[in-house]
């Protein structure tokens, strides 16, 4: 299989290099040259095997660089840091399912890739006979940082740098991240929102005397981010793991259609549901949805996407909060029939006048709802769904549960609907024990602790101890001063 960038369809890459690249040189993401299908007797295969064998299938289908037994020994390292399943379906009533997608080290959905994607940029080095060592830098809306950083921590041959926005994450995901353990992790707030950090680690990237300085110490850029191909392949296996669970549990059959709604930010998991439909996994709608950051919901509505002139809102949800959401170039490469010459043209759009404009009837997007809701419609999901349904859903997940309820409201629609959840209610203990319990609590661990003992849920391990860990980073930079601080992290500064 060949890969190919959005913004040039004759520049092409392996998978290895995919990888390795994170990002074709001409700015364009990079995305697999056809789809594989699953048949039903790969179906069948599929939904006979445990979750490692399920995900090193689907990437098989896509890295064919790498034999299904070094991919089946990747998954099971990978996955056996999940506390049980890696994606349980679980069902709250007749038709309706949450796959939990935050049984790993860090609580949230990110670590379904990033505990997987070091072994991927190692091994897809090893390949291409790249000896220099590799500094990964990422910047996070709070989840990805952290995600990434236990993914790479003490990982051979390999340096990270994590930059997220101070102020802009939650209380327990900056805990998280300062508390940071590993000889190769470097972690630096910096004084600006989300955006701010992608747009600076973007042109870090793109710098090429930075490149250079980097060269010269044999140490080569790389990204965790989910532009990385690598973050992607992996995230398509739990859709169609997920599928495979409500045909093998009885609730489907297979060939019936079903709904993922789908909290977004970046448009990386949801553009994962796509894949995984373009693969075969029938779908029947695939729900966009978002916070007060609602970008997404005005694009999929009337077309425009427009970051100008447009306030960026902090909402309890901050994975989310993002108004340049990376990955909706891969969707509309596919939905404009791989129209790279589109694609330069809008993006340079956005570059310059911070919009861009498309004729959404010339575009395949059928499959696709939009939605977004408010913090306050986000604090009564949360709230209802405890009181009806004894479910605690996190601030994300919430986000999803309130956009589906409005949508079927609406429709009456009776189509099997899985809800994608994001992140653990216990990653943001302030916001959930306040909207179930009315008790505003500032310390994440007091709030955690409350959180367990009202709901009866255990706190995960990796939250219960952050309190007796200390603080290792504590640096806060200006935008401008990211290049440096890189250089300086990494040793290469004199
Ligand atoms: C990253 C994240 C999201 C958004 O995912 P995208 O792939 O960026 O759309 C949603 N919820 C949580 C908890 C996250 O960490």
């Amino acid at each position: 299989m060949n890969y190919i960038s959005t913004r040039d369809r004759s520049r092409t890459f392996t998978a290895a290099e995919a990888i390795v690249k994170g990002i074709s040189d001409d700015g364009g993401l990079i995305v697999p040259s056809s789809f594989p299908l699953i048949d039903q007797k790969l179906f069948d295969e599929l939904a006979a095997a445990d979750y490692p064998e399920r995900a090193a299938k689907v990437l098989s289908l896509y890295l064919d660089d790498f034999t299904e037994e070094e991919l089946l020994d990747y998954a099971r390292a990978a996955y056996s840091r999940f506390d049980g399943d890696p994606c349980p379906v679980v069902k709250i009533e007749d038709g309706l399912y949450i796959a939990e997608l935050w049984h790993g080290p860090t609580c949230a959905f990110k670590d379904m890739a990033l505990t997987l994607l070091p072994y991927l940029l190692t091994a897809s080095k090893r390949k291409l006979g790249d000896m220099s060592r590799t500094l990964i830098l990422v910047a996070t809306s709070g989840d990805t940082g952290k995600a990434a950083l236990e993914g790479f921590r003490d990982v051979e041959g390999t340096e990270i740098v994590v930059f997220y926005p101070e102020g802009g994450v939650s209380a327990m995901q900056k805990l998280q991240m300062v508390t940071q353990r590993g000889g190769n992790v470097h972690v630096a707030g910096i004084r600006g929102n989300f955006d701010d950090a992608q747009r600076t680690v973007k042109k870090i990237f793109t710098d090429e005397e930075m490149t250079a300085r980097l060269k010269a110490r044999g140490i080569e850029m790389s990204s965790a981010n989910s532009i990385n191909w690598g973050r992607l392949v992996p995230q398509i296996a739990y859709y169609v793991s997920a599928y495979c669970d409500l045909v093998t549990g009885g609730e489907i059959e297979y060939g019936d259609k079903i709904d993922f709604v789908v909290p977004t930010g970046n448009f990386g998991n949801i553009l994962a549901a796509y894949y995984a439909m373009r693969m075969g996994i029938p779908v029947r709608k695939l729900v966009v949805a978002s916070n007060s950051n609602n970008i997404l919901t005005d694009f999929f509505t009337s077309g425009e996407y427009a970051t100008a002139g447009r306030e960026f809102v902090k909402t309890m949800s901050p994975s989310m909060d993002i108004l340049v959401s990376s990955n909706l170039e891969r969707l509309l490469f596919e939905v404009s029939g791989r129209d790279d010459a589109l694609m330069r043209s809008i993006y340079k759009d956005l570059a310059e006048k911070g919009r861009f404009s498309l004729d959404l009837s010339k575009l395949d997007l059928g499959m696709f709802e939009a939605g977004w809701a408010s913090e306050e419609e986000t604090r009564e999901t949360i709230f209802n769904f405890c009181d009806a349904e004894d479910y605690v859903l996190d601030p994300h997940t919430a986000v999803a549960v309130g956009v589906y309820d409005e949508l079927t409201s609406e429709s009456g629609e009776e189509t099997p609907a899985v809800i994608v959840s994001t992140a653990s209610p216990f990653k943001f203990p302030c916001d959930v024990l306040e909207t179930v319990t009315g008790e505003r609590v500032g310390d994440p661990e007091t709030a955690a602790r409350k959180l367990s003992a009202i709901t009866a849920d255990e706190c995960p391990e990796c939250i219960a101890e952050l309190g007796s860990l200390p603080v290792r980073h504590d640096t806060v930079i200006d935008v401008a001063d990211a290049e440096k601080t890189v250089l300086a992290f990494v040793g290469a500064d004199k």
